[in-house]
């Protein structure tokens, strides 16, 4: 059962120290039980009260982890409902699936492009979760052996125990798969095979009672890591699903549903239906994500929402405050400014750079910052460009001092050239992509 905060807190110190971060330890209590604080920022707890608090601070949705050669896919360990509340924090893996009545030559042409695909967005290394086999009366064996001849990504395995446990055998010894799934027809024989192999289970069921009722039969098997898999694959059906699932686990704290969620969007046979389904997995709760077709054109819209729904929305993502050389500049090529907002720098960088056109970049220090909302927060100003020009040696660079401002702040070009006096203040345009027939023309 989990504690209240009254409970939790007569287990504290009571001294309110406040080196958690709050006022009192009642309110750290309060937290504690809402599960959005941990347990490890209070440096006072005795051992005794931390064992009883365990429970306290679990996530409210299990983390499970399936691994293999150095990846991962972690799933679960959320503590919200919604992104804005605090943050999500373990991104959904996406799986490419391969059926074991394919041939060898087959399943390794469409597993080698997903093992091989690694795409960069805004300085993060975008990649898919892994691979899912599923049989289908063919050589399970002989399927699990083919795509481990191609990638070493984790694996989701798709069968009856039997058929599993063949492909089971034929995995290294420290790798752990997914098992799909254990139903009410065959959680005993499932159960029997996750304990042997120490697998998470995923555990399928058509309704919530059902659902809840049948992990509680596992539990009782000494089985604690669990993924659940809705049977429902409508949207209306599956978005139903998961937000019930994660509702009773987040805002209940109803442990037989907390748990990661595995979705199967593949399963609707249509590409276009499939990546639809596939978006709202990743709004809605979804951990393990089955797809059946690998394009890298949807892969990277989908990994690009997961990258935008899991980052820290109170941390922008940024690239480190410096000088950036785009295309091998030189002492005659001009200075461009931005901040350091990654999404900022990249545009700008990837606009000059696609062209083959040489430059230097200042990225000015603006906590994160896109232009106008760090020059609207004082954030970047003609003082503080000026600043990082001279802490960067910006002037030690080129022998033509050249500085472009970004259109929209061309308000700041006067006070820039009394900051600068030595430098050419230029404005450029108010858009990355208007910027290299800027340079064409006008530098
Ligand atoms: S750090 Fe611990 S003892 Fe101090 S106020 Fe927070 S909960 Fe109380």
């Amino acid at each position: 059962m989990a504690l209240t905060g009254i409970q939790i807190y007569k287990l504290l110190p009571q001294t309110n120290c406040k080196e958690c971060d709050f006022p009192t330890c009642l309110a750290f209590a309060m937290k504690l039980a809402a599960k959005q604080v941990e347990l490890a920022k209070c440096p006072y707890v005795s051992e005794e009260s931390a064992a009883q608090l365990a429970e306290a601070a679990a996530p409210p949705v299990r983390p499970v982890v399936i691994n293999s050669n150095g990846n991962e896919v972690k799933g679960g360990n959320e503590i919200v409902l919604f992104r804005h509340n605090k943050r999500f924090f373990s991104p959904p893996g996406l799986f490419i699936r391969v059926y074991d009545d394919q041939s060898g030559e087959e399943i390794k042409a469409k597993v080698k492009p997903v093992g091989d695909y690694v795409v960069d967005y805004v300085g993060m290394d975008l990649s898919m979760g892994g691979i899912a086999v599923q049989a289908r009366g063919g050589d399970f064996c002989a399927a699990v052996e083919a795509v481990r001849d191609v990638t070493k990504l984790p694996l989701i395995l798709i069968g009856s125990a039997e058929e599993l446990k063949q492909g089971l055998e034929k995995l290294a010894k420290d790798e752990t798969p997914l098992l799909c799934s254990a139903t009410t027809q065959n959680w005993e024989a499932m159960a029997a095979l996750a304990k042997e192999y120490n697998a998470p289970l995923a555990v399928e069921a058509g309704n919530i009672d059902e659902m809840a009722g049948l992990v509680k039969k596992l539990e009782g098997q000494d089985l604690k890591d669990f993924v659940l898999a809705p049977k429902q694959r409508s949207l209306i059906g599956s978005l139903t699903a998961n937000t019930t699932i994660r509702r009773m686990a987040i805002k209940e704290n109803y442990s037989l549903l907390g748990f990661p969620i595995i979705n199967f969007p593949g399963d609707v046979g249509d590409p276009i239906r499939e990546v639809t389904r596939a978006m709202q997995a990743i709004g809605k709760y979804s951990s393990f994500i089955v797809l059946d077709n690998f394009d890298p054109a949807t892969a990277y819209a989908l990994l690009v929402l997961r990258a935008n729904l899991y980052t820290d929305p109170q941390e922008p993502i940024q690239v480190t405050p410096g000088i950036y050389e785009l295309n091998n500049p030189g002492p005659e090529d001009p200075f461009l400014v931005t901040t350091n907002f990654s999404i900022t720098y990249f545009s700008v960088a990837n606009e000059v750079e696609s062209m083959g056109l040489p430059a230097w970049l200042l990225v000015t220090d603006s906590e994160g910052m896109s232009v106008l909302t760090a020059w609207a927060a004082g954030k970047f100003d003609a003082e503080i460009i000026a600043k990082d020009a001279k802490q960067f040696k910006a002037a030690d660079k080129v022998t033509k001092r050249r500085i472009v401002l970004p259109g929209h702040t061309a308000v700041l070009s006067g006070e820039l050239e009394e900051e600068l006096p030595d430098w050419e203040v230029k404005v450029g345009p108010k858009e990355a992509v208007d910027l290299p027939a800027y340079m064409k023309e006008v530098l």
